[in-house]
C-alpha cells in the first residue's frame, strides 16, 4: 500500500494527503512539484527514477474498509540527507537519460 509521506523531502514543505503538488518516485520518495520542476529535473535523488503525480485517496468509503481515514496518511517526515549542490549534480547527470532508460 501506498505510504502517504507528509512532507518534500528536499524543502521540507508541507504535502498532505489532498496535496495536488505531491510528487513521488516508485518507491513513494516524495517532492513538491516545485522541487522537481526545479532543483530535481523529475530525478529521484534517492533512486534515479521518474517523478509522478501522487493519487488522492479517497475520503470516504465508497468500498468497504477503504479510504484515507481507514489507512491515513504517514505522519513521519523525511528529510533528504543530500546538499543542494549534491542533488542538481545528481540530476543532472541523470536528467537527459529517458525514464525508461534508466
Ligand atoms: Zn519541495
Ligand atoms: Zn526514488
Amino acid at each position: 500500500m501506498l505510504e502517504i509521506r507528509p512532507n518534500c523531502e528536499c524543502c521540507d514543505k508541507d504535502l498532505p494527503a489532498d496535496s495536488l503538488e505531491a510528487m513521488i518516485c516508485s518507491y513513494e520518495c516524495t517532492f513538491c512539484l516545485n522541487c522537481v520542476e526545479g532543483t530535481l529535473k523529475n530525478v529521484c535523488p534517492n533512486c534515479g527514477g521518474d517523478l509522478t503525480k501522487r493519487p488522492l485517496r479517497p475520503m470516504t468509503a465508497r468500498r468497504a474498509g477503504l479510504s484515507l481515514r481507514h489507512q491515513p496518511a504517514s505522519t513521519e517526515r523525511i528529510k533528504t540527507k543530500f546538499s543542494l549542490d549534491e542533488l542538481k549534480e545528481f540530476s543532472d547527470s541523470v536528467k537527459d537519460i529517458a525514464p525508461k532508460n534508466r
